[in-house]
């Protein structure tokens, strides 16, 4: 008697199997805080080749100071079923043909032994990103409630969910045919050109199947987390919650202050004493995220505009990210003589800790690729936004940011269109100084006092990860007594 009741009060254990990218892997990482603070036991794991390079620009074990701190945070690290030095980027599709049929295997079987190497944890569950398409496989085969993390907006989950209702409906593939869709639970009104870029394509490769596919296999998932602030999405996320167990825990922004966890791909560049020498306000930040490739042209543009603007600035520029169309790798893609040019008045680094610089009073403003991640830190730190998204959910987040919440502005060259550096120098202008950036400040201070309230102590997010946790408790309970 005594046994099972202890058993009953230990909290169950998730077993995280992060995706490996670095905007998935951010709030991956919040979450398995998020778990471990209310006393789940967590076991987080990232692919091999994730682990060598984020070890390369870190520490070896990313939760050795979250254990420290007290969290009951297991690291370990798995196979992708490819050599690690095999070249991911160059040969994606064969990454993504590993990463969608040799996983299940691998993943079952490393679970399976995590699951025996524990026999004292009561109650296993899976966390796994919603892109993970193996997640609902290997749930199914262990008998694991699954648990889908998804990592951008409610909105975008619904698109993607909708598919087959928007193909019936011959809205989908896009192809250049732009009209208003207001069918989708939860959503009024949306045009077809705000869709996610996969969703344009009329010719799909084995990303748009992989993506397509785990929203298939999403369909079986226990629960669905999301990282956004129920506040900001509560049409989309009532219409998900008509078919969808789908709970609002963002945003995750906040890092945890008793610890620091080694996260990132690249080493980061301190910006902080740069950042306090500048005046308040008076530095925009440029980064375009962790995987887009940006035309030369673009960089060109940008780097014009720049100039010209005489802003005070700090770019991030990935080696690598410059896209020449040539596949060479491309060079910086920055003129001549440009960091000379600006030396005093403007940085480029190659990685930062973004978090940091949009929270540093010197940040004014913050020219974007739209990733999720970024915009939920910018609106959260107060500063207005200059749009320029690529692709995948880009597209669609800018529409939000724009649109919806009326914090940035858009940079043309958006759903086609070339950039000039005129036109980036004027978009500059009117978003750090002037009656344009009094209107976009008051706007995103205020939308990020949402994002405050939503995250405080009391707030949705708190709220919504109890309902979770309540949720999956009876769950396991119930799976429990069949047994
Ligand atoms: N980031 C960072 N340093 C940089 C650039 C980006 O720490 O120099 C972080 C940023 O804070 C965000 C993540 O990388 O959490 C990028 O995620 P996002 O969803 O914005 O874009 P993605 O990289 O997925 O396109």
């Amino acid at each position: 008697m005594a046994d099972s009741a202890a058993v009953q009060l230990q909290q169950p254990h998730a077993i995280m199997i992060s995706l490996h990218l670095q905007g998935h892997i951010n709030p991956f990482i919040h979450l398995a805080l998020s778990l471990a603070s209310r006393g789940f036991t967590v076991t987080f794991a990232h692919l091999h080749f994730v682990h060598r390079q984020i070890s390369a620009a870190g520490a070896g074990d990313p939760f050795a100071g979250a254990r420290a701190a007290g969290f009951d945070i297991r690291y370990t690290t798995l196979s992708d079923g490819l050599p690690i030095d095999f070249d991911r980027e160059a040969h994606h599709d064969q990454f993504l043909h590993s990463f969608r049929h040799r996983l299940p295997d691998i993943v079952a079987e490393f679970v399976g032994e995590i699951i025996q190497a524990n026999p004292s944890s009561p109650e296993f569950f899976l966390v796994a990103d919603t892109f993970s398409i193996w997640a609902a496989e290997v749930a199914g085969k262990l008998g694991l409630v699954n648990v889908s993390f998804w990592t951008e907006p409610a909105v975008v989950f619904s698109l993607y969910y909708h598919l087959d209702l928007l193909r019936r409906n011959g809205d989908v593939p896009v192809a250049g045919r732009w009209k208003n869709v207001d069918y989708l639970p939860g959503i009024p009104s949306i045009n077809t050109k705000d869709f996610v870029s996969y969703l344009h394509d009329s010719e799909l490769g084995p990303i748009h199947h992989l993506l397509f596919d785990s929203f298939q296999a999403v369909r079986s998932a226990d629960f669905v987390l999301c990282n956004t602030p129920a506040e900001l999405e509560p049409a989309a996320i009532s219409g998900l919650n008509e078919t969808v167990p789908f709970y609002a825990i963002g945003p995750m922004v906040r890092e945890s202050e008793s610890c620091e966890i080694a996260r990132s791909f690249l080493p980061e560049s301190d910006c902080t004493e740069w950042l306090n020498s500048q005046p308040a306000g008076g530095v925009l930040y440029v980064s375009f995220g962790s995987f887009v490739k940006i035309d030369r042209e673009v960089i060109g543009a940008v780097a014009g505009g720049l100039l010209r603007s005489g802003v005070r600035f700090l770019w991030v520029l990935r080696p690598g990210m410059v896209d020449s169309g040539d596949g060479d790798g491309g060079g910086s893609g920055l003129p001549e003589g440009f960091e000379i040019r600006v030396r005093g008045k403007g940085k480029v680094v190659t990685w930062c800790n973004q978090n940091q610089v949009l929270g540093n009073p010197a940040t004014g403003g913050f020219l974007t690729h739209c990733g999720w991640n970024s915009i939920l830190e910018s609106i959260w730190h107060g500063v207005p936004m200059i749009c320029f998204p690529v692709f995948t959910d880009q597209i669609t987040n800018r529409k939000l940011v724009v649109e919806d919440w009326k914090v940035g502005v858009n940079l043309s060259g958006v759903n086609g269109g070339s950039l000039k550096e005129e036109e980036v120098a004027e978009k500059i202008g009117g978003l750090m100084e002037g009656e344009m950036r009094k209107g976009l400040k008051e706007e995103v201070e205020k939308v990020g006092k949402v994002l405050q309230a939503a995250a405080a102590e009391n707030g949705s997010a708190a709220g919504n990860f109890d309902r979770f946790a309540a949720e999956l408790s009876e769950q396991l309970q119930r799976r429990r007594r069949r047994r």
